[in-house]
């Protein structure tokens, strides 16, 4: 069809260019990095003024959409409604595609739709249809396994040409009818037309429809396989990059003997030796539990006992001010999820440090939020609190809840640890910021026993109780690495809220969502830190305990650091705690090159981790010039 010109053209693409792809090639193998998220991405060829394609992101707004349309005429239309209804899962991009495979590369769509397109009708010029054999191999190619395409046309001549070429190219059909609006018709691509197809409904025009996939799904062979939960647009993640590197650690120290492999990834305190430390009081505890004290299940909430020890535990010797209310949670994790849950919605963007932990991604992706990274550090190797700020407010003008993740104190990657003013700081922010919006300010404190004196580090603690009404801090508390617990699945998360009915519902809707997921917590757990903090001298002695390797891993992390300083290696900002962090250009490359070594170390996206926790003090000694040495190596 031809279209009018249009005025200004070129001006009014450039005033709607949000969702605007200039150099769709470029993003080959990388189209995820274009919508900020690893949801599925369907590509409509051919859109038009995007009426369908936009129907199927407003239906599906946890996935996403590529619509392509060459005329930039009709295109534009597209810009337009996106931009106007602010739609943030569609990307455009203009331009006629003759070869697909120099967009996306194999496997990188979930589905492709052919709507109405050219019939060709001359004989001579069949393999310009879409449809055609040649075209449909290409196309499936850069479809992943189990994915599929949906064509529909009012064209029947093109329809009967498309099912031959389905079927010769051996494609299973999954649904097809010559009929998409008759009434037996309960075909779900009924629900979205495009512009053609609601004119020729309105003239009694059947329109067609067929969705087909590729074969050997169905036979369960080959590359179509694996495919029960993708198919439903999960994502199947590959081998879990740390256990992966540990393992190939562990590997080659059965090969070339233990005292030449150092492993510094896993985030858990080691001894010397490697052997993983428990604290010899705890364990005492654990052993003397009676049947009633592990069997039975535990109040969703926590046991009574727990609920209070938790407190001290977390809070010191440092009395809240505000309303607390405790919920139990399988380790630290569990109050990550039941925060990012509970305290923002669908679609919401979570603010967190460019250096994290990367299940806070994990967790934010599963339950369909995504996050956004502030800029940890300012130039002054501090606490970055005007990007801070800037991402705060950006995320309030465009949301009503927000949820803050701050690691604090020793940071994981990091080490570093937010100072009391920095603390303050970020409180004089909340103070100005619109007080009918709410943030959830959850504050993962995993390290807080490993930091220093426990006491010192807890002196932060006042300014979350001086927030204002409309900020909910929360104490996100893992037993893992204080009472040495890991594999027990005990933490809590607590809150500090200015009034009981904030704390009333805090209870109500932690309990509710912990009974969805993952039902009560581990009762032994419970019950071993309950008789802890019942007992003054087992307190003193777990404390004692765990001071000792305290000791040990601040002795590692200060030989890290001078190692570090004396070889010219620069540290991102550190303080203390299980991990340190080498900011690098291209940390694949360094880490892959250190295997050959024998140091394995996790490559994170902007720099290199280290667990101090789990390496020698010999070994945190002598790490740093072997990463510097690398680095320059790789450099030249
Ligand atoms: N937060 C951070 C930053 C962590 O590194 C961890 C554990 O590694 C946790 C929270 C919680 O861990 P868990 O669920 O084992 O208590």
């Amino acid at each position: 069809m031809r279209q009018r010109n249009i005025k200004n053209l070129q001006e009014r693409i450039e005033a709607n260019s949000g969702c605007l792809i200039r150099d769709p090639k470029a993003l080959k193998g990388r189209w995820r990095e274009a919508f900020g998220n690893d949801r599925p991405i369907f590509l409509e060829i051919g859109s038009g003024k995007g009426r369908y394609v936009l129907a199927r992101a407003e239906a599906r707004q946890d996935v996403n959409f590529i619509a392509c349309e060459g005329q930039e005429n009709v295109g534009l239309r597209i810009l337009e409604k996106v931009e106007e209804a602010q739609i943030s899962n569609v990307r455009v991009f203009m331009e006629f595609i003759h070869d697909i495979s120099e967009y996306f590369k194999e496997d990188e769509l979930d589905g492709i739709y052919l709507n109405f397109s050219d019939p060709w009708p001359k004989e001579r010029h069949a393999k310009r249809r879409l449809t055609h054999r040649r075209n449909l191999k290409s196309f499936m190619k850069v479809i992943r396994p189990g994915g599929a395409i949906e064509f529909k046309t009012d064209n029947d001549r093109l329809y009967e040409f498309s099912l031959e070429e389905i079927k010769e190219s051996g494609y299973e059909i999954m649904e097809a009818t010559r009929d998409l609006h008759g009434e037996v018709s309960a075909i779900e691509s009924k629900k979205f037309m495009t512009e053609y197809e609601e004119r020729f409904l309105a003239q009694n025009k059947n329109i067609n429809y067929v969705k087909f996939r590729e074969k050997s799904l169905a036979a369960g062979k080959g590359r179509h396989s694996m495919i029960f939960a993708r198919e439903n647009g999960r994502t199947v993640p590959k081998e879990d990059k740390i256990f992966g590197i540990s393992n190939r650690a562990k590997e080659m120290a059965a090969k070339v003997g233990k005292d030449k492999v150092v492993n510094g990834t896993i985030g858990a305190l080691m001894d010397d030796d490697g052997k993983l430390i428990v604290l010899d009081s705890v364990d005492k505890v654990f052993k003397s539990l009676k049947p009633d004290e592990y069997a039975p299940y535990a109040p969703i909430g926590g046991i009574p006992e727990f609920k209070e020890a938790i407190k001290k535990a977390a809070f010191g010797k440092y009395e809240p001010k505000g309303f607390t209310e405790v919920c139990a949670t399988p380790g630290g994790t569990g109050g990550i999820r039941n925060t990012v849950s509970n305290y923002s919605a669908p679609g919401d963007r979570v603010l967190v440090a460019d250096w994290f932990w990367a299940p806070y991604k994990t967790i934010c992706q599963e339950i369909g939020r995504e996050i956004q990274t502030f800029t940890f550090f300012n130039d002054e190797r501090g606490f970055n609190i005007d990007d801070f700020k800037k991402n705060v407010l950006e995320l309030l003008e465009i949301q009503d809840s927000l949820v803050i993740i701050i690691n604090s104190p020793a940071h994981n990657p990091t080490g570093y640890s937010l100072s009391v003013t920095d603390w303050r700081n970020i409180k004089a922010i909340f103070e100005k910021t619109p007080q009918d919006k709410h943030v959830a300010l959850f504050c993962d404190v995993a390290y807080i026993d490993f930091a220093g004196d426990e006491e010192q580090y807890r002196q932060f603690l006042p300014v979350l109780d001086e927030m204002p009404e409309n900020v909910l801090p929360i104490i996100g508390y893992s037993a893992s690495k204080t009472f040495t617990l890991y594999g027990m699945r005990c933490g809590a998360m607590i809150c500090m809220a200015k009034t009981p009915a904030i704390a009333q519902e805090f209870k109500q809707v932690t309990e509710f969502s912990s009974r969805g997921s993952w039902s009560n917590c581990n009762r032994s757990a419970q019950t071993i830190i309950a008789k802890i903090f019942a007992d003054p001298d087992l307190k003193a002695l777990v404390d004692k305990e765990r001071a000792e390797y305290r000791e040990m891993l601040i002795r590692r992390g200060k030989a890290f650091e001078a190692a570090a300083r004396e070889c010219g290696l620069e540290m991102v900002p550190f303080d203390a705690g299980f991990f340190a962090s080498v900011p690098m250009a291209d940390p694949d490359a360094v880490s892959k090159e250190l295997e050959k070594e024998g140091i394995f170390l996790v490559p994170l996206a902007k720099g290199i981790r280290a667990s101090i926790a789990s390496m020698s003090e010999e070994s945190c000694k002598m790490v740093p010039a072997r990463i510097k040495a690398v680095m320059d190596r790789l450099a030249k």
